[in-house]
């Protein structure tokens, strides 16, 4: 597909009309430097005015096409209008009541249809915050005042959250960490069933699953007596830490030590659930059940919602145990209703048939791509792992840095993860004419970025092996 030279006039793609930042960009730029807390992360010079679908337009008229969805969130893409209907509706109606102290009937109605809709048919129970990290401080809580036990294991490359228990559970970057501890006590980490750089150095044909079989074999047999694990916490694809796809007995495994020691298995469904991977939620490729899962993210297009969700049994703790002002907004519930009704039409469908395409057309770029380490993915998150060379391995960051900014001077928005992995996860509205811009895109500014940094013998080399 030839790319247009400054932008296209089909509004489903980008067009870049000014230089990067823009004038208008510029100026928030400056303001945003001095007043917003420099711990954020930003990739380029990015300034949203407004969002449709898979498209954001720029406060410059710049539009650009979004494989990020703003971090993995606008499932039903930017402004889909059902949501914003649901959202108009409700904002007219009631915008605020607290549903910890009060009723109201959506907050009822929404928590039924996740109990209905999140895998295992045992009664469930639902607690409502307003993001993801908030999903996860409840549900360690949660286990521990279930289990009357205070300890967790959790993963390598793990991302959880960054408030200081699910901090605790995170081990994705040192600088999320850095200068924050002492932290919760009791987590022990071990790594993910990561095959592309198995930390035992198997082959997945034949490791039988030793990453989850270590928790039994080792860790009960030194250091964690297993009757003071209160859960194992884990994504079912890790997102953050590098899109990391682990096999589907990795889950059966967790989940068969799970029940023999009777630990509580939590899945972290914030950025893999709500469809994206071409299942309603990523624990169902494993057919494993889990006994609390986190939801944020995807949950309601982008309003500020998230949900813990557990068996009823589990999910019996007292009046004031714990609480959030918002958690269940109305009109974030609203959006969520709206949402979940996109995703059961067609849209969970859509993530996994375009999946498919997306990984088909990225297929040979090993062979193709000297810097292509691994493609991997399920459904609509998709990770395209950077490395230096594929003996070795060695990380190749600054060239998936490089390629990101490329990326976003063609008009496509692309988030790195873990440390060389490109994030491909747009909204699961996008359209096949708009994976294949993505595609070559990438496939172009990749090999420029190829032939500007390798000299030319090694890279022959290189695509040889
Ligand atoms: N869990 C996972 C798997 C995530 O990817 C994230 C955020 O990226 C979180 C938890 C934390 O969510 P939030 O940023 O909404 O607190």
């Amino acid at each position: 597909m030839a790319l247009p030279a400054k932008g296209s006039r089909d509004p489903s793609l980008p067009h870049i009309r000014t230089k990067l930042p823009g004038p208008a960009a510029s100026k928030v730029l400056e303001q945003d430097r001095q007043f917003i807390s420099p711990s954020y992360t930003r990739p380029y010079p990015l300034v949203a005015r407004k969002g449709r679908g898979a498209i954001i337009e720029d406060v410059d008229g710049n539009r650009f096409l979004d494989f990020s969805a703003g971090i993995a969130v606008v499932a039903t893409g930017h402004c889909h209008p059902k949501v914003v209907r649901a959202i108009q509706k409700q904002a007219a109606e009631l915008i605020h009541m607290s549903g910890t102290d009060f009723y109201y009937p959506s907050l009822a109605r929404l928590a039924q249809k996740l109990a209905e809709i999140t895998p295992g048919n045992a009664p469930k129970r639902v607690y409502f915050g307003n993001s993801g990290t908030e999903a996860i401080e409840a549900a360690m809580k949660l286990a521990r005042i279930y289990t009357g036990r205070d300890k967790f294991i959790a993963f390598t490359n793990a991302f959880h959250g960054r408030t200081l228990g699910a901090l605790s559970l995170t081990a994705s970057r040192p600088v999320q960490r850095r200068g924050f501890g002492p932290l919760v006590p009791g987590v022990v980490h071990i790594p993910y069933a990561n095959c592309y750089r198995c930390a035992y150095n198997l082959k997945p044909e034949d490791c039988g699953m030793h990453c989850a079989r270590v928790i039994e074999e080792q860790l009960f047999q030194t250091l964690l007596p297993s009757d003071e694990v209160a859960a194992i916490f884990v994504e079912p694809i890790q997102g953050e830490g590098g899109l990391i796809v682990p096999p589907p007995e990795f889950l059966r495994e967790l989940r068969r030590i799970c029940d023999k020691y009777g630990i509580l298995l939590v899945a972290d469904e914030v950025q893999c659930g709500f469809g994206r991977t071409g299942k309603m939620w990523a624990c169902e490729h494993s057919q494993v059940v889990p006994d609390i899962i986190c939801l944020a993210k995807g949950i309601a297009s982008g309003m500020p919602l998230s949900a813990t969700v557990s068996r009823a049994d589990i999910m019996n703790w007292p009046p004031g145990a714990h609480a959030s002002t918002f958690g269940g907004n109305p009109v974030s519930i609203a959006a969520s209703l709206a949402t979940i009704e996109l995703l059961e039409e067609k849209l969970v469908v859509q993530a996994e048939r375009l999946g498919q395409y997306l990984l088909q057309r990225l297929r040979d770029w090993p062979d193709r791509h000297a810097l292509v380490g691994d493609i991997r993915g399920q459904g609509l998150m998709v990770g395209i792992e950077l490395v230096l060379d594929r003996q070795s391995k060695q990380y190749a960051t600054p060239q998936r840095d490089r390629l990101v900014q490329a990326a976003f001077e063609k008009g496509l928005l692309v988030l790195g993860c873990g440390v060389s992995t490109i994030r491909l996860v747009p909204p699961l509205t996008v359209s096949q004419k708009q994976i294949d811009f993505a595609v070559d895109v990438l496939d172009r500014c990749l090999t420029k970025i190829e032939s500007d940094s390798a000299p030319k013998s090694a890279r022959s080399q290189n695509q040889r092996k």
